[in-house]
């Protein structure tokens, strides 16, 4: 079971939007979370590292697990 998440890092890029989508070279189709932007656009990419901390309900031991979350911050127009 989740005992709980905790923030334990962000890091914060900016980047150009596609023509080459970043760490996705090559045919296929670029990541979810930048899929819809503009091409040539300035965005910052938030990179969320999240800690998940588990108990086992059986024996009761704990170990957690890193999760990253990405989002993109959407250039402001005008
Ligand atoms: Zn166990």
């Amino acid at each position: 079971m989740l005992l709980g998440k905790q923030l334990a890092r962000v890091e914060k890029k900016e980047v150009q939007t596609p023509p080459r989508p970043l760490g996705y070279p090559g045919p296929a189709s670029p990541p979810g979370y930048i899929h819809d932007l503009e091409e040539g656009v300035t965005v910052t990419l938030d990179i969320e590292d999240f800690q998940y901390t588990y108990k086992c309900r059986h024996c009761g031991h704990e170990w957690s697990e890193k999760h990253t979350e990405k989002h993109v911050e959407r250039p402001h127009k005008g």
